[in-house]
């Protein structure tokens, strides 16, 4: 897919997909929180995991949560999954927070993208994923965030011949304008859930396939075996 294709792509899908924002509602040091639960698992699941470390902790902010035991931490979080790898994640960023930015995740923030970007990810267990997603989702930053249903889409359509997270990143930040960049990852996801399945993907279904090299490929491939048969029949 070149960048004409996918700027066509994302008007059609921005259009299918009108923007949900999770984050409505949410403190930024909640975000945090909420994507550190949500690694390897699903949305249902990370919201489960925060809505009883919510009912466990109260609100959740660095001061409780660095008062609260990793024990306790894992038992609320359960649902979450990798509880017991989690908890003292979230009990030191909590700490971190606590400590060295005066309980404000907004004091990095603040910050110029870059800095904000390394500051969060200098937070134990936070990496580029996690950092990303509080930069554009908590602080208005123009990154683009690659999820799961992002990395896939982004190798069907073409997008990075690289597979690791940072090419797919700057591939889609490249394209994409700063403006829209949430929009946008949240319009992608949408579309990996709704349609672009990692199993069985509804291609038939989809706005977007005449543009969609894994949609080429996987048709041609489909077509070659049905010509040999005609071939092998007409001779027969
Ligand atoms: S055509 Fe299929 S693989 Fe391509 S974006 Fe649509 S659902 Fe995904």
């Amino acid at each position: 897919m070149d960048r004409r294709a996918f700027l066509r792509t994302m008007r059609i899908l921005e259009a299918r997909y009108p923007m949900k924002d999770w984050t409505t509602g949410m403190r930024p040091f909640e975000v945090l929180i909420s994507t550190v639960l949500s690694q390897s698992t699903t949305a249902a699941n990370e919201r489960r995991g925060l809505e009883d470390l919510r009912h466990r902790v109260g609100t959740i902010t660095p001061e409780r949560l660095a008062d609260t035991s990793e024990e306790e931490i894992a038992r609320a979080i359960w649902h979450a999954g990798l509880a017991r790898r989690k908890a003292p994640r979230i009990r030191a960023i909590a700490t971190a927070i606590r400590d060295e930015w005066g309980g404000q995740v907004e004091r990095i923030l603040a910050l110029p993208t870059r800095r904000a970007r390394e500051e969060l990810m200098a937070l134990p267990g936070v990496g580029p994923k996690t950092a990303d997603v509080v930069l554009a989702m908590a602080g208005g930053h123009p990154t683009f965030p690659v999820d799961t249903h992002i990395a896939r889409i982004a190798r069907r359509w073409g997008l990075s011949r690289r597979k690791d997270y940072e090419s797919i990143r700057r591939a889609l930040e490249d394209w994409t304008p700063p403006g829209k960049r949430k929009e946008w990852h949240l319009a992608i996801i949408a579309h990996g859930r709704t349609l672009c399945k990692a199993r069985n993907p509804r291609c038939p279904e989809c706005p977007v396939r005449k543009d969609c090299d894994w949609y080429r490929r996987t048709r041609v491939r489909k077509q070659r075996p049905d010509t040999r048969k005609r071939g092998a029949s007409t001779k027969g």
